[in-house]
């Protein structure tokens, strides 16, 4: 069942989602060459902590940290570590904040250093396709016409979208109903009503959409060993037009 939000609840819901964009502006400063994906954890874990925010996913289903940090051929649920991030590596860095019983849930990948050009071109065409499924995001729309486009603008750069894993409703849960695909054709499943607050977010491989499951039942992987990305934004679907993006810090609200 889809739990709709009244305009008091989204404002609410703001405070958690505003947190989250904070934490991932702190973190892209601190993403370099040499630094573990556990420090940035640390980072994350201590920033929330100190902004009256509860880390979402640290013990959500037993998930050991408030990050996820998925390097490389990593899609998503990457568990922190004392792994070193090195030069040209990326690195999706997701997270979620609870602030007054409400989530909010986001996702950014970002280059170590510099990066080769073709992984600037997967980078972008990730978080384009994201912006064109939020487009699609506003009441009439039916739920599969955002994940349609978002299919076909990743499609269109020769990269594929992962199945296995999807978008979501979000409220004072971190994942509610409907589930939020990031393929399909348009103009099916529910129409999108004014209060609906989705977490849309399109995972990218450079190869095949195939992926896997660690052996640590968490980290997964492209099954071809192929780089994946992957953002996602909180947002509120409006009386009319584009939705509300809730996952914005406040000096960027109103610039995207
Ligand atoms: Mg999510």
């Amino acid at each position: 069942m889809i739990m709709l939000k009244t305009e008091e609840e989204i404002a609410l819901m703001t405070r958690a989602a505003e947190l989250v964009a904070e934490t991932h502006q702190i973190l892209r400063r601190e993403v370099k060459p040499g630094v573990t994906t556990l420090q940035l954890d640390a980072i994350a874990e201590t920033f929330i902590r100190d902004h009256g925010g509860i880390p979402a996913f640290k013990g959500y289903r037993d998930f050991p940290n408030t990050l996820c940090a998925s390097v490389n051929h990593e899609v998503v649920h990457g568990i922190p570590s004392a792994r070193v991030l090195r030069e040209g590596d990326i690195i999706g860095l997701d997270l979620g904040a609870i602030v007054h019983g409400f989530y909010g849930d986001g996702a950014v990948t970002v280059p170590v250093g510099s990066v080769a050009p073709p992984i600037d071109t997967l980078l972008a065409a990730t978080e384009e396709a994201m912006y064109q499924g939020i487009a699609q995001a506003r009441v009439g729309n039916r739920l599969s016409d955002i994940g349609h486009a978002i299919q076909r603008h990743v499609e269109a750069h020769g990269f594929s979208v992962v199945r296995d894993f999807v978008g979501h409703g979000i409220g004072r849960h971190l994942h509610e109903d409907p589930q939020v695909p990031n393929y399909g054709r348009p103009g099916h499943g529910s129409r999108l009503q004014v209060g609906m607050v989705l977490a849309i977010e399109p995972m990218v491989n450079v190869g095949g959409p195939q992926v896997r499951v660690l052996d640590d039942h968490w980290t997964a992987v492209t099954r071809d060993g192929s780089l994946s990305a992957h953002f996602e934004h909180t947002v509120a679907i409006q009386p009319a037009g584009p939705p509300k993006i809730l996952t914005m810090s406040k000096e960027r609200v109103g610039v995207t």
